[in-house]
C-alpha cells in the first residue's frame, strides 16, 4: 500500500478507536519498536499522533535500527521513553548472540544515548551464556538499565544466574502458560512482564480466570504493550489501547491502573528526558 493509502487506513483506525478523553484510563505501552521498514510509511510526527491520540501517556520503544528510537524520541521526549536494541537492521535476531561486533554496537550506543532498558532480544535456553550476551548482561548492569527478553524460562533463569541483581521485563510473558509465568514470579522478585501480543489472558473483553489470579496475586509485575514488530502493526495501537481498556474494566480499578501504565511507569522511572531536566 502507498503511503497516502496506509495513512488513511491508520487514521481511519485511530478515529474508530474514538479520541481518547480525559476519563479515559491512561495506557503506558510497554512493547513498541520503530525499525527502518516502518520510517517512510509512518514518519515520526504521524506515529507520536497515533500514541497521543490513543492515550498512550508514555512508550517504551526499541528498534532495529536504534536510530528510529532515537527519531520518536527526538519528536516526542515526554512520550517516548527509549531502550536499546542489540539489532542494527532487521535480520539480525536469531544471529546477534553469535556476532561479537554487537558489543562495541551496544557500547558506542550507551556512551552517546540515555535508555531504560537493553532489548527487547530475542534468546533462548542455553545460548543466554553465549559470550556476547554475558557482555550485554553486564553493560545492563553498569549503566543500570533492565533487560527485555523475549526469551522461553530457561534463557531468563540463566539471564538471572548471571546477574542475580538483574531486573528483567519478560517480553509476551515468554508466551509461557499462566502456570509457569507464575512460578517464574515467585521465583524472580526483579521479573516483570508484558502481556504483548497475546490474548489468552482476556478473551471478548473477560479477564480469563486463571490470569485474574495471577494480576491478584502479582499486582506490580505485569504491563500491556501492542508489540509493532512489522510497520502495520501501528494500524492497532489504538485498538490495542481500547481493548486493553475494555478487559481492564474487569479488575478492581486499582489493579486495571497498576497494569494499564503504574507498573511500567514504576519500572521506567522517571526517566530524565521530559522530566524537567
Ligand atoms: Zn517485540
Amino acid at each position: 500500500m502507498g503511503r497516502r493509502g496506509w495513512l488513511g487506513v491508520a487514521a481511519a483506525l485511530v478515529l474508530s478507536a474514538g479520541p481518547a478523553s480525559a476519563a479515559e484510563l491512561p495506557i503506558v505501552d510497554a512493547h513498541l519498536h520503530y525499525s527502518a521498514d516502518a520510517w517512510d510509511m509512518l514518519p515520526p510526527e504521524e506515529a507520536i499522533r497515533i500514541l497521543r491520540a490513543a492515550g498512550v501517556k508514555r512508550a517504551l520503544v526499541s528498534s532495529s535500527s536504534d536510530d528510529g528510537t532515537q527519531k520518536l524520541h527526538a519528536a516526542a521526549p515526554d512520550l517516548i521513553v527509549p531502550e536499546l536494541r542489540p539489532y542494527r537492521r532487521r535480520g539480525e535476531i536469531s544471529t546477534w548472540m553469535h556476532d561479537p561486533s554487537i558489543v562495541p554496537h551496544l557500547e558506542d550506543r550507551l556512551a552517546r544515548f540515555r535508555y531504560v532498558g537493553i532489548g527487547e532480544f530475542h534468546v533462548y535456553g542455553a545460548d543466554a551464556d553465549l559470550p556476547v550476551v554475558r557482555r550485554m548482561v553486564e553493560l545492563a548492569r553498569q549503566h543500570g538499565l533492565f533487560l527485555h527478553a523475549h526469551s522461553d524460562a530457561a534463557a531468563v533463569e540463566r539471564l538471572f544466574r548471571q546477574d542475580p541483581q538483574a531486573r528483567i521485563l519478560w517480553a509476551h510473558s515468554g508466551f509461557d502458560s499462566p502456570a509457569n509465568v507464575r512460578r517464574m514470579l515467585e521465583r524472580h522478585p526483579n521479573l516483570w512482564c508484558d502481556l504483548a501480543f497475546r490474548s489468552d489472558h482476556a478473551r471478548s473483553g473477560a479477564v480469563d480466570p486463571e490470569w485474574r489470579a495471577l494480576f491478584e496475586a502479582f499486582p506490580d509485575r505485569f504491563m500491556v504493550g501492542t508489540d509493532t514488530f512489522a510497520p502495520e502493526r501501528w494500524h492497532y495501537v489504538a485498538r490495542h489501547a481500547a481493548w486493553s481498556r475494555e478487559w481492564l474494566a474487569g479488575l478492581p480499578p486499582e489493579l486495571a491502573e497498576r497494569i494499564a501504565w503504574r507498573n511500567a511507569d514504576a519500572l521506567f522511572g522517571a526517566f530524565p528526558t521530559g522530566r524537567g531536566q
